[in-house]
């Protein structure tokens, strides 16, 4: 039998339904494995006995002739931003150090009820904010990935779901959960090999998930194949009344819809995508993924989005006012930690709790916020950076006019060395600038592998869909999957 943790969600759940395997032996190969990859540092917490039980549970059930959950016998990797109930919740900040939620997010919840079992509770950047997976108080995370020069140099598994995509590269985890504010599951999915999607905004809950930028948060799936994350987005989406921005729609069954026949389908090209500062080689594989996508049966055209060059600008205005106003919670009374000072009262408790528990980037996110919403700044920072975004809207509006789909790169650049640019915040977040404007206009989005540069590090495509159009993201990714015949692993150094 092939090596338990080399199988998919797929695979892993049609193996225990039909009994080649049992869910709690499929929990011990991926316990086995998170334990013995420390070096990605991956996981803040691991639960193997959580794993485990979900397992026991499920073979129980089987055994006994129960009906079995769609996801039953998939130990699963969970980001460190969605509350569990019991298990500490930090969003990978020194402020939540501690909190254990008495809670379970609805996103988790419906995993464990699908059958899912935990793995741990995944690193992230801080808030997941970040796009390398260095501003985590536990720690950058490795990207299982190296250049092929053999210097070893230590690389970034993007971010801020570094843990997600490291772990599901490194195939610890056959799939993790991903949250995706501006970019955050499909930079490090791009990053690291493997296949993400960010659904339509108010696909997923938002309960129970830590919040950054409530009017851009989504929850989304990580993992190595189109359809795994058709399954995974199958049990994680659906209406929720405890989140005010859920949207009361059925789930479709996308996995059962998959279907690469693009033919009748248009694929616009964002004329504006084709950036200065993009790689060549990321260039050419946007070429290749034109021809494989035509190759499917799709009409290729040229499309324009004329406010994409202002899209990151009005990102980096608006995600921080969120988040200087989410975070105001952190306030050393309610959760985590309390850095009571020597002297003073209660503000000073405040100030001081802060300024020990939020790290740098978020301090930084905090300020910006907090300016671009003051008095006498707010018309000229955040009413602008709304319109900037209503403008974004109103672009890929125009463009569904001539086309169902569109393909874009990913990023920029393949991953990069950790530390390179983490004294470089404008070059980081300039990462982000093909995935921030589906973002403002909430739009389904994925990336999925589409080969590896001259240096043997992964590069993703980016399929940008209509709003609730996840069916088209994921038929024109898969037609895209079925060619680029992505097959290539981390050599295992850890
Ligand atoms: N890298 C972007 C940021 O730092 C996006 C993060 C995210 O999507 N959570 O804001």
């Amino acid at each position: 039998m092939a090596d338990l943790t080399d199988l998919g969600v797929k695979a892993i759940r049609d193996g225990v339904a039909s009994g080649d395997f049992t869910a709690r032996e499929v929990a011990e190969a991926f316990n086995a494995a998170v334990a013995g990859a420390a070096a990605l540092n991956s996981f803040i917490v691991t639960t193997p006995d959580r794993a485990l039980q979900a397992a026991e549970a499920v073979d129980a059930d089987r055994s006994a002739g129960k009906p079995l959950g769609r996801l039953a016998g998939v130990p699963i990797g969970m980001k460190d931003l969605f509350c569990t109930d019991g298990v500490q919740t930090t969003a990978a900040s020194h402020i939540l150090e501690g909190f254990i939620p008495r809670y379970e997010s609805t996103v988790s919840r419906k995993l464990w009820e699908a059958g899912c079992g935990m793995l741990g509770k995944l690193n992230l950047d801080q808030f997941a904010m970040g796009s390398s997976n260095e501003t985590s108080y536990f720690g950058n995370v490795t990207s299982p990935w190296r250049k092929a020069d053999g210097a070893n140099t230590g690389m970034s598994p993007g971010g801020s779901s570094g843990g997600s995509s490291a772990a599901v590269a490194a195939r610890i985890a056959p799939a993790a959960t991903g949250t995706d504010t501006g970019g955050s599951i499909r930079q490090p999915a791009a990053f690291t090999g493997i296949c993400g999607i960010k659904p339509t905004y108010g696909r997923c809950s938002r309960w129970g998930v830590v919040a950054f930028a409530s009017s851009l948060d989504q929850a989304g799936p990580m993992a190595r194949s189109v359809e795994d994350c058709a399954l995974m987005l199958e049990a994680m989406a659906g209406f929720d009344p405890k989140d005010a921005t859920s949207l009361d729609l059925p789930v479709p069954d996308w996995s059962a819809a998959l279907d690469a026949d693009l033919r009748g389908k248009k694929v616009g090209i964002p004329r504006e995508y084709r950036m200065d500062g993009t790689d060549a080689e990321i260039l050419e594989q946007w070429e290749r993924g034109k021809q494989w996508l035509r190759d499917a049966g799709a009409e290729i055209v040229d499309i324009s989005l004329p406010h994409t060059k202002y899209a990151l600008p009005a990102y980096y205005i608006i995600a921080p006012a969120e988040a200087s106003s989410n975070l105001a919670r952190y306030d050393g009374v309610r959760y985590g930690l309390r850095d009571l000072p020597e002297r003073g009262g209660l503000q000073d408790m405040y100030a001081q709790t802060r300024a020990a528990g939020f790290g740098d980037e978020v301090k930084r996110r905090v300020l910006i916020g907090t300016y671009v919403l003051s008095a006498g700044f707010y018309d000229a920072y955040y009413t602008q950076a709304q319109k900037v975004r209503a403008l974004v809207a109103r672009d890929f509006e125009q463009a569904w006019t001539q086309c169902d789909v569109i393909l874009a790169p990913t990023t920029p650049t393949a991953s990069f060395p950790l530390g390179s640019l983490s004294d470089d915040p404008l070059t980081m977040y300039l990462n982000d600038v093909f995935a921030v404007p589906a973002s403002l206009a909430g739009l389904p989005a994925m990336s999925v592998p589409s080969g590896l540069n001259g240096e043997g590090l992964p590069l993703g495509l980016q399929l940008i869909g209509r709003p609730l159009g996840e069916q088209g993201v994921l038929n024109a990714a898969l037609a895209i999957e079925q060619r680029a015949k992505f097959a290539a692993r981390p050599d295992r150094w850890w």
